[in-house]
């Protein structure tokens, strides 16, 4: 039995994750420098690429020379692997040593190679408060897809037993992890809501669930409290994609992911590749130190934001700030990126607007940005319009006007972002 103090204390590796700036810079670019070698020799797929952004192997040794090399897209993989098949030649091993192929729409296919822990899912999985002698559902699905293999194997070295009871089947769920005396949960959040709910109604007793690691969906935090508050659920998400495993989990914290030592995260201008400044929402482009399947460079497609501020739990790196939305929705105003979703956490801070849309324009030389809203019934306009702007500057990061029309002025179903303008 752990405690639920001994969950939310200590570190996987803590010699790595408390490294300071530099000693980040310097371990990073060690793996990189070495990860390029090894894939220089045994991948072609990643030398052709470096080759045609007209790099050689000494080019490319930390993250600011990383940038040079342009971002590969997740669109570009299936072609690439159809001319090169069956890994698009970024596999660095011979087909007799990978474990596991794994098959995503597209189709992309990645390889599970030879050595344990190459996801580096470990650190997450303990800073979620995940120990020794943990009995974890495994709930993702184990058709195909990569997550649930590699989750499998990081509870493993962490010393957990894993029940793998894959996608549905609510009711033999809740049975499994009453017999079982399930202590942790790995799935969807709203799964585990649904298992909560089922082991209610079926009644026998709660269930034992202590932890949880949660993904593949928005997490809100209503939900995380009627977890904590409400079943004694420690329950904590991280980042992930099929191509590079899971690159940010987060602490006992749960304010942010933090970025893992192996992956190397740039939050980067959706169109040109460029890095960005933290703060900034931008597509999420990652390396992975993953020797059998390097991904140099992998555009995601996500949005994010990076917070590189200090983190009460001591680990030093930067924290990736939820999941902001698809990088094609993005509009991009006065040289910064704004999304619907960042307009709604806008709207729902202020309150009291009933609808709403944001125009973008220009006037002269100037981008301008308003929020047209039409206000609930009970608003005062007095107080939404100072409000709204002052929302706008901290979550776009920009000045923008706000505009009270009278209601049934906005038309129904429009996009919530609208683009006036035009480049004549
Ligand atoms: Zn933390």
């Amino acid at each position: 039995m752990v405690n639920a103090g001994d969950r939310r204390r200590g570190h996987w590796d803590r010699a790595k994750e408390t490294l300071s700036a530099s000693g980040r810079r310097r371990y990073q670019g060690r793996w990189l420098t070495r990860l390029l070698a090894h894939a220089w020799e045994r991948a072609p797929g990643v030398r052709r690429r470096l080759e045609a952004a007209g790099l050689g192997l000494g080019d490319v040794r930390d993250e600011e020379r990383l940038a040079r090399l342009p971002v590969i897209k997740k669109s570009a993989m299936p072609d690439l692997q159809k001319a090169d098949p069956p890994f698009g030649g970024f596999c660095t091993v011979p087909l007799s040593r990978v474990r596991k192929i794994f098959f995503s729409p597209g189709p992309i296919l990645e390889p599970m190679g030879p050595e344990l822990g190459a996801w580096h899912l470990e650190p997450g999985f303990y800073a979620g408060g995940f120990r020794r002698g943990d009995i974890v559902l495994n709930t993702f699905s184990y058709q195909l897809v990569p997550a649930a293999h590699e989750m499998d194997e990081a509870l493993n070295l962490l010393g957990c037993a894993v029940v793998p009871t894959g996608v549905g089947n609510t009711e033999q769920q809740v049975a499994v992890a009453r017999a079982a005396g399930a202590t942790g949960y790995v799935g969807t959040p709203s799964f585990l809501m649904t298992l909560l709910q089922k082991a209610d109604e079926l009644g026998g007793g709660r269930l034992a669930f202590e932890v949880a690691q949660v993904g593949a969906e928005p997490f809100p935090e209503s939900l995380r409290r009627v977890f904590q508050d409400e079943h004694g659920i420690m329950a904590r998400q991280g980042f992930g994609t099929a191509d590079l495993g899971m690159i940010a989990y987060e602490c006992a914290e749960g304010a942010g992911m933090h970025v893992l030592e192996d992956a190397i995260v740039q939050i980067c201008d959706p169109t040109t590749g460029a890095p960005l400044p933290a703060g900034q929402i931008g597509e999420i482009v990652a390396t992975v130190n993953n020797r059998t399947y390097p991904m140099i460079r992998f555009g995601t497609g996500d949005l994010s934001v990076v917070d590189d501020g200090p983190c009460p739990c001591g680990r030093t790196s930067a924290r990736m700030l939820g999941w902001r939305g698809r990088a094609d929705e993005v509009t991009k105003v006065r040289g910064m990126f704004i999304h619907p979703r960042q307009a709604d956490e806008i709207v729902a801070r202020v309150g009291g607007v009933a609808r709403f849309q944001v125009v973008v324009g220009r006037e002269g030389h100037q981008d301008t940005l308003t929020f047209r809203v039409e206000l609930a019934a009970e608003a005062a306009p007095g107080r939404i319009t100072p409000a709204m702007e002052g929302a706008i500057r901290d979550v776009m990061k920009l000045r923008g006007a706000v505009e009270v029309v009278a209601p049934g002025t906005l038309a129904e179903g429009a996009k919530k972002i609208a683009d006036t303008r035009t480049w004549e």
